[in-house]
């Protein structure tokens, strides 16, 4: 894997700034303020990606702030330029969603990821404006889904691994119905400073426990343990150098003013004068976003963070599985792009795949 993919896989889209939450770990600058998407934005993006849909699967996923907070009106206007073969996914803390809403998502064919962090005790960081705990909205609008019968993903943060969470937590979503689940470990970046510093044997047995939870039910889509299994599977096969794409996806996010930045949706809004300022790559209101694209290379800090990958691929063992981590969690933890190891990819790239070799290996038959 060498530079930047000139075509993205899919693209992440702010129709709003503003959240309607207040979590205690969230890492968005500008959550309190409203400022909306123009559609002259859409259409510019919409320009790129319908032709990039045309000629194979693509995705837009609307992520916020909140993105319903934009409301139905104004998000309906920002999807009217996208072609039919564009899917689009809504990335959302569920609290707005009502009967309007899920004819809405049926109507438009969005998927929906809720983004829950398990039981109501669990949720106690997920707060409104006022502090209150927002669970029980979120899962009136759960309810609505599935009322609705609409599939939906679950997205968790998880802040404190200790033994028994997994189990917790998986069979919860076996419960709330979800299709798919991504479990993210806290991440120190944005405006959210708290460590992600933790005790190595708490997370990789948090991973191993939550492959022995799936393994029993695996009626879920497990995001990271998947991947991992995939993994681990083309090790012993020999095709493990085949599994990452020859060249980083771009992932560009689109925000709120046009402005785009390249592989890390949480550096969006932010600014560092040592990097020229923001670090976006450009604005779809001034250039075509396949142009900004094929310049991105030339963005300051990603040359840098281009470096930093080399470095990984040079002295990590895990670089084949890892593929060199996020740009955000090495700016926000190391304060630059081009360092190496950081917590983000202790707990969820080395301590999730050890975690699976620790699964495997606690329940590998005995030798005949
Ligand atoms: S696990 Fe960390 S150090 Fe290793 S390749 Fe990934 S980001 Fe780099």
């Amino acid at each position: 894997m060498h530079g930047i993919a000139a075509v993205p896989s899919y693209v992440v889209m702010q129709p709003t700034t503003l959240c309607n939450l207040d979590c205690v770990y969230c890492y968005l600058p500008m959550r309190a303020v409203d400022r909306r998407m123009p559609v002259e934005v859409a259409e510019a993006v919409a320009a790129a990606v319908n032709p990039w849909a045309a000629a194979g699967r693509f995705s837009v996923v609307w992520h916020g702030g909140e993105p319903l907070a934009a409301g139905r009106e104004h998000l309906a206007a920002l999807l009217a330029p996208f072609g039919p073969e564009v899917e689009h996914h809504v990335q959302t803390n569920a609290t707005l969603i009502d009967d309007a809403w899920c004819a809405f998502f049926a109507e438009h064919g969005i998927r929906v990821s809720v983004s829950v962090d398990g039981p109501r005790e669990r949720n106690t960081e997920r707060v409104t404006r006022g502090g209150r705990p927002a669970y029980d909205r979120i899962l009136a609008g759960v309810a609505a889904l599935r009322r609705h019968g609409l599939p939906f993903s679950a997205l968790a943060v998880v802040s404190r691994p200790a033994p028994g969470l997994a189990t917790e937590l998986y069979d919860y979503f076996l419960d709330l119905g979800c299709d798919v689940l991504g479990i993210n470990i806290e991440e120190t970046e944005g405006v959210n400073t708290r460590t992600n510093a933790r005790d190595p044997a708490a997370v990789t047995g948090f991973w191993a426990e939550l492959v022995a939870a799936w393994r029993r039910d695996p009626r879920i889509h497990l995001r990271e343990v998947e991947w991992s299994l995939r993994y681990a599977g083309a090790v012993l096969d020999g095709t493990a150098d085949e599994l990452l794409p020859r060249r980083l996806d771009p992932i560009p996010t689109v925000a709120h003013d046009g402005s785009v930045v390249v592989l890390s949706p949480e550096l969006a809004g932010f600014s560092d004068p040592r990097y020229g300022g923001d670090f976006s790559s450009g604005n779809v209101l001034a250039a075509p976003l396949a142009e900004i694209l094929a310049g991105a290379g030339r963005t300051p800090w990603v040359g840098e963070f281009l470096a930093g990958v080399e470095a990984c691929r040079s002295s990590c063992p895990y670089f084949g599985f890892c593929g060199g981590g996020h740009a955000a969690n090495r700016y926000f933890e190391l304060g630059r792009f081009d360092g190496t190891e950081t917590e983000h990819c202790r707990n969820s790239k080395i301590r999730l795949l050890e975690g699976v070799l620790e699964h495997a290996r606690d329940h590998e038959s005995p030798a005949a």
